[in-house]
Protein backbone atom coordinates (compact mmCIF):
# COMPACT_ATOMS: atom_id res chain seq x y z
CA UNK A 1 0.00 0.00 0.00
CA UNK A 2 1.23 3.60 -1.06
CA UNK A 3 1.63 6.01 1.87
CA UNK A 4 -0.71 8.85 1.33
CA UNK A 5 1.80 12.23 1.21
CA UNK A 6 0.22 14.64 3.85
CA UNK A 7 -0.60 17.48 1.23
CA UNK A 8 -2.64 15.20 -0.24
CA UNK A 9 -4.62 14.34 3.10
CA UNK A 10 -7.98 13.02 3.13
CA UNK A 11 -10.48 15.89 3.21
CA UNK A 12 -14.06 14.12 2.70
CA UNK A 13 -15.19 15.61 5.73
CA UNK A 14 -14.58 18.95 5.13
CA UNK A 15 -17.56 21.24 3.84
CA UNK A 16 -17.17 23.97 1.76
CA UNK A 17 -19.21 26.86 0.94
CA UNK A 18 -18.63 29.33 -1.60
CA UNK A 19 -20.41 32.21 -2.65
CA UNK A 20 -19.98 35.36 -5.15
CA UNK A 21 -22.03 37.61 -7.17
CA UNK A 22 -21.58 36.19 -10.97
CA UNK A 23 -20.97 33.08 -12.79
CA UNK A 24 -17.04 33.27 -13.42
CA UNK A 25 -16.36 34.79 -10.31
CA UNK A 26 -15.14 31.76 -8.70
CA UNK A 27 -12.73 31.26 -11.17
CA UNK A 28 -9.76 33.45 -11.18
CA UNK A 29 -10.17 33.92 -7.32
CA UNK A 30 -10.39 30.92 -6.05
CA UNK A 31 -10.41 28.58 -8.57
CA UNK A 32 -7.39 26.74 -8.12
CA UNK A 33 -8.28 26.38 -4.23
CA UNK A 34 -11.58 24.75 -4.97
CA UNK A 35 -9.88 22.49 -7.54
CA UNK A 36 -7.59 21.71 -4.58
CA UNK A 37 -9.94 21.05 -2.14
CA UNK A 38 -12.17 18.92 -4.67
CA UNK A 39 -8.94 16.81 -5.60
CA UNK A 40 -8.89 15.60 -2.02
CA UNK A 41 -12.33 14.93 -1.22
CA UNK A 42 -14.16 17.86 0.19
CA UNK A 43 -17.44 18.37 -0.67
CA UNK A 44 -18.00 21.56 -2.09
CA UNK A 45 -21.33 23.93 -2.55
CA UNK A 46 -21.45 27.27 -4.49
CA UNK A 47 -23.99 29.75 -4.58
CA UNK A 48 -24.51 32.22 -7.24
CA UNK A 49 -26.34 35.06 -6.43
CA UNK A 50 -26.82 36.80 -9.82
CA UNK A 51 -27.33 34.97 -13.22
CA UNK A 52 -24.50 37.72 -14.81
CA UNK A 53 -27.20 38.98 -17.13
CA UNK A 54 -25.84 41.57 -18.14
CA UNK A 55 -21.67 40.61 -18.61
CA UNK A 56 -20.29 41.82 -21.79
CA UNK A 57 -21.20 38.88 -24.55
CA UNK A 58 -17.47 38.44 -26.01
CA UNK A 59 -19.40 36.35 -29.52
CA UNK A 60 -22.82 37.31 -30.65
CA UNK A 61 -22.82 33.33 -31.97
CA UNK A 62 -22.61 32.20 -27.82
CA UNK A 63 -25.70 35.00 -26.47
CA UNK A 64 -27.73 37.56 -26.83
CA UNK A 65 -28.71 39.75 -24.47
CA UNK A 66 -32.12 37.55 -23.43
CA UNK A 67 -30.50 34.37 -23.39
CA UNK A 68 -27.19 35.66 -21.59
CA UNK A 69 -28.76 34.52 -18.04
CA UNK A 70 -28.95 31.12 -19.05
CA UNK A 71 -25.72 31.01 -21.12
CA UNK A 72 -23.85 32.00 -17.87
CA UNK A 73 -25.94 29.53 -15.82
CA UNK A 74 -24.77 26.83 -18.27
CA UNK A 75 -21.41 28.00 -18.38
CA UNK A 76 -20.91 28.11 -14.62
CA UNK A 77 -22.28 24.26 -14.71
CA UNK A 78 -19.93 23.46 -16.99
CA UNK A 79 -17.03 25.22 -15.38
CA UNK A 80 -17.88 23.14 -11.85
CA UNK A 81 -17.87 20.09 -13.93
CA UNK A 82 -14.44 20.63 -14.71
CA UNK A 83 -13.95 21.74 -11.03
CA UNK A 84 -15.45 18.75 -9.94
CA UNK A 85 -17.92 20.76 -7.91
CA UNK A 86 -21.22 19.31 -8.71
CA UNK A 87 -23.60 21.15 -6.21
CA UNK A 88 -24.07 24.58 -8.14
CA UNK A 89 -27.02 26.66 -6.72
CA UNK A 90 -28.40 29.78 -8.18
CA UNK A 91 -30.39 33.01 -5.72
CA UNK A 92 -31.62 33.59 -9.43
CA UNK A 93 -31.28 37.77 -8.98
CA UNK A 94 -30.61 39.81 -11.48
CA UNK A 95 -27.05 41.45 -12.34
CA UNK A 96 -27.08 44.59 -10.97
CA UNK A 97 -24.69 46.18 -13.30
CA UNK A 98 -21.66 48.78 -12.49
CA UNK A 99 -22.35 51.48 -10.26
CA UNK A 100 -24.76 54.28 -12.26
CA UNK A 101 -25.76 52.35 -14.57
CA UNK A 102 -29.61 51.75 -16.11
CA UNK A 103 -29.18 48.35 -14.75
CA UNK A 104 -29.07 49.02 -11.26
CA UNK A 105 -33.28 50.30 -11.33
CA UNK A 106 -34.33 46.48 -12.79
CA UNK A 107 -36.67 45.12 -10.02
CA UNK A 108 -35.28 41.77 -10.02
CA UNK A 109 -31.88 43.30 -9.66
CA UNK A 110 -29.65 42.36 -6.75
CA UNK A 111 -29.23 45.71 -5.21
CA UNK A 112 -33.29 46.19 -5.16
CA UNK A 113 -33.89 42.89 -3.06
CA UNK A 114 -34.34 43.19 0.33
CA UNK A 115 -31.21 42.37 2.13
CA UNK A 116 -32.93 40.74 4.71
CA UNK A 117 -34.62 38.57 2.51
CA UNK A 118 -31.26 37.80 0.87
CA UNK A 119 -29.32 37.34 3.92
CA UNK A 120 -32.60 34.66 5.00
CA UNK A 121 -31.77 32.90 1.95
CA UNK A 122 -28.07 32.48 2.32
CA UNK A 123 -28.55 31.70 6.25
CA UNK A 124 -30.22 28.83 5.28
CA UNK A 125 -27.74 27.88 3.19
CA UNK A 126 -25.20 27.72 5.65
CA UNK A 127 -27.47 26.19 8.28
CA UNK A 128 -28.45 23.04 5.79
CA UNK A 129 -24.22 22.94 4.50
CA UNK A 130 -22.70 23.30 8.16
CA UNK A 131 -19.65 24.55 5.72
CA UNK A 132 -16.31 24.04 8.32
CA UNK A 133 -15.06 26.86 5.08
CA UNK A 134 -17.20 30.05 3.97
CA UNK A 135 -15.46 31.58 0.86
CA UNK A 136 -16.83 34.97 -0.36
CA UNK A 137 -15.72 38.32 -1.66
CA UNK A 138 -13.76 40.94 0.12
CA UNK A 139 -14.83 43.94 1.57
CA UNK A 140 -13.27 45.93 -1.83
CA UNK A 141 -15.11 43.51 -4.29
CA UNK A 142 -11.94 42.98 -6.28
CA UNK A 143 -12.41 45.99 -8.11
CA UNK A 144 -15.45 47.38 -6.49
CA UNK A 145 -18.53 45.50 -8.80
CA UNK A 146 -21.27 46.81 -6.46
CA UNK A 147 -22.75 43.38 -6.59
CA UNK A 148 -19.33 41.78 -5.72
CA UNK A 149 -19.44 43.98 -2.00
CA UNK A 150 -23.16 43.32 -1.91
CA UNK A 151 -22.15 39.70 -1.69
CA UNK A 152 -19.36 40.29 0.52
CA UNK A 153 -22.06 42.04 2.90
CA UNK A 154 -25.13 39.75 2.49
CA UNK A 155 -23.03 36.66 2.91
CA UNK A 156 -21.13 38.05 6.32
CA UNK A 157 -24.45 38.75 7.60
CA UNK A 158 -25.57 35.48 7.05
CA UNK A 159 -22.87 33.95 8.50
CA UNK A 160 -23.07 36.33 11.68
CA UNK A 161 -27.02 35.19 11.67
CA UNK A 162 -25.89 31.71 11.62
CA UNK A 163 -22.79 32.16 14.36
CA UNK A 164 -25.71 33.76 16.64
CA UNK A 165 -27.86 30.92 16.26
CA UNK A 166 -25.34 28.33 17.48
CA UNK A 167 -24.99 27.31 14.05
CA UNK A 168 -21.67 28.01 12.06
CA UNK A 169 -19.74 27.90 15.59
CA UNK A 170 -16.55 25.81 13.67
CA UNK A 171 -16.70 27.53 10.65
CA UNK A 172 -13.52 29.62 9.14
CA UNK A 173 -15.01 32.94 7.55
CA UNK A 174 -12.50 33.12 4.40
CA UNK A 175 -12.46 36.78 1.98
CA UNK A 176 -11.21 35.66 -1.71
CA UNK A 177 -8.87 39.08 -2.25
CA UNK A 178 -6.57 40.37 -5.44
CA UNK A 179 -3.66 41.94 -3.70
CA UNK A 180 -2.88 45.36 -4.88
CA UNK A 181 0.56 44.39 -5.31
CA UNK A 182 -0.26 41.23 -7.59
CA UNK A 183 -2.51 43.78 -9.32
CA UNK A 184 0.51 45.99 -10.07
CA UNK A 185 2.73 43.22 -10.91
CA UNK A 186 0.31 42.14 -13.31
CA UNK A 187 -0.47 45.17 -14.91
CA UNK A 188 3.51 45.86 -15.24
CA UNK A 189 3.34 42.81 -17.13
CA UNK A 190 0.96 43.66 -19.18
CA UNK A 191 2.26 47.33 -19.98
CA UNK A 192 6.20 45.60 -20.65
CA UNK A 193 4.51 44.10 -23.38
CA UNK A 194 2.79 46.58 -24.99
CA UNK A 195 -0.57 45.71 -23.68
CA UNK A 196 -3.30 48.36 -22.42
CA UNK A 197 -4.13 46.97 -18.83
CA UNK A 198 -7.93 47.06 -18.05
CA UNK A 199 -7.83 49.47 -15.84
CA UNK A 200 -5.70 53.01 -16.11
CA UNK A 201 -2.97 52.21 -14.61
CA UNK A 202 -2.99 55.28 -12.21
CA UNK A 203 -6.05 53.50 -10.41
CA UNK A 204 -4.04 50.48 -10.05
CA UNK A 205 -3.27 51.86 -5.86
CA UNK A 206 -7.07 51.83 -4.83
CA UNK A 207 -8.34 48.34 -6.88
CA UNK A 208 -7.80 45.37 -4.87
CA UNK A 209 -7.41 44.38 -1.38
CA UNK A 210 -4.83 46.05 0.62
CA UNK A 211 -1.52 43.94 0.94
CA UNK A 212 -1.85 44.19 4.76
CA UNK A 213 -5.39 42.15 4.58
CA UNK A 214 -3.99 38.97 3.52
CA UNK A 215 -3.58 36.34 5.92
CA UNK A 216 -3.29 33.05 3.81
CA UNK A 217 -1.34 32.96 0.38
CA UNK A 218 -2.15 29.58 -1.40
CA UNK A 219 0.34 28.16 -3.95
CA UNK A 220 -1.76 26.26 -6.47
CA UNK A 221 -0.17 25.56 -9.05
CA UNK A 222 -0.73 22.22 -9.42
CA UNK A 223 -4.30 22.93 -9.60
CA UNK A 224 -3.46 25.44 -12.47
CA UNK A 225 -4.50 23.68 -15.58
CA UNK A 226 -7.85 22.54 -13.86
CA UNK A 227 -8.01 26.55 -13.44
CA UNK A 228 -7.87 27.52 -16.58
CA UNK A 229 -9.66 24.79 -18.13
CA UNK A 230 -12.50 26.00 -15.76
CA UNK A 231 -12.83 29.49 -16.61
CA UNK A 232 -12.67 29.11 -20.23
CA UNK A 233 -16.07 27.06 -19.77
CA UNK A 234 -17.19 31.29 -19.17
CA UNK A 235 -16.99 32.11 -22.74
CA UNK A 236 -19.43 34.46 -23.30
CA UNK A 237 -16.84 36.79 -21.04
CA UNK A 238 -13.38 35.90 -22.41
CA UNK A 239 -12.47 38.70 -24.73
CA UNK A 240 -10.00 37.16 -27.04
CA UNK A 241 -8.33 40.27 -27.85
CA UNK A 242 -8.86 41.60 -24.02
CA UNK A 243 -5.92 42.51 -21.73
CA UNK A 244 -5.73 39.07 -20.03
CA UNK A 245 -6.21 37.08 -23.46
CA UNK A 246 -2.87 38.77 -24.70
CA UNK A 247 -0.80 38.47 -21.60
CA UNK A 248 2.08 35.96 -22.55
CA UNK A 249 0.56 32.09 -21.53
CA UNK A 250 3.75 31.65 -18.92
CA UNK A 251 3.05 35.08 -17.34
CA UNK A 252 -1.11 34.29 -16.77
CA UNK A 253 -0.06 30.86 -15.50
CA UNK A 254 2.20 32.14 -12.83
CA UNK A 255 -0.46 35.30 -11.83
CA UNK A 256 -3.05 32.43 -11.43
CA UNK A 257 -0.40 29.91 -9.55
CA UNK A 258 -0.94 31.72 -6.09
CA UNK A 259 -4.29 32.65 -4.44
CA UNK A 260 -5.14 35.10 -1.63
CA UNK A 261 -7.81 35.40 1.65
CA UNK A 262 -8.66 36.84 4.40
CA UNK A 263 -9.30 34.38 7.29
CA UNK A 264 -11.97 36.94 8.63
CA UNK A 265 -13.27 35.08 11.20
CA UNK A 266 -12.56 33.51 13.42
CA UNK A 267 -10.50 37.03 13.88
CA UNK A 268 -6.79 37.23 14.62
CA UNK A 269 -6.76 33.27 14.59
CA UNK A 270 -3.84 31.68 15.01
CA UNK A 271 -1.84 30.00 12.03
CA UNK A 272 -2.33 26.19 13.04
CA UNK A 273 -6.57 27.39 12.77
CA UNK A 274 -5.93 28.24 9.10
CA UNK A 275 -7.00 25.15 7.33
CA UNK A 276 -6.37 26.85 4.26
CA UNK A 277 -2.96 27.74 4.92
CA UNK A 278 -2.28 23.99 6.56
CA UNK A 279 -3.77 22.39 3.49
CA UNK A 280 -0.34 23.77 1.36
ZN1 LIG B 1 -18.44 39.42 -10.80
Amino acid sequence: MTETPADLSDLSDLRVLAVFAHPDDEGFGCGGTLAMLVARGAHVTLVCATNGDVGEISDPSLATPETLAHVRQEELRSAMRITGVPDVRFLGYRDSGMAGTEDNNHPDALCQARPDSVVGRLTDVINEVQPSVLLTHDPTGGYGHPDHVAVYDLTTRAFQQAIESGDAGQTLLYYVCFPRSAFNRMWQQMLEAGITPPFASELVDTVGSPDDAVTTTLNVAAYVDTKIASLECHRTQIDPTGPFSQLPQDLMRENMSTEYFTLAYPEGAASDEDILTGLV
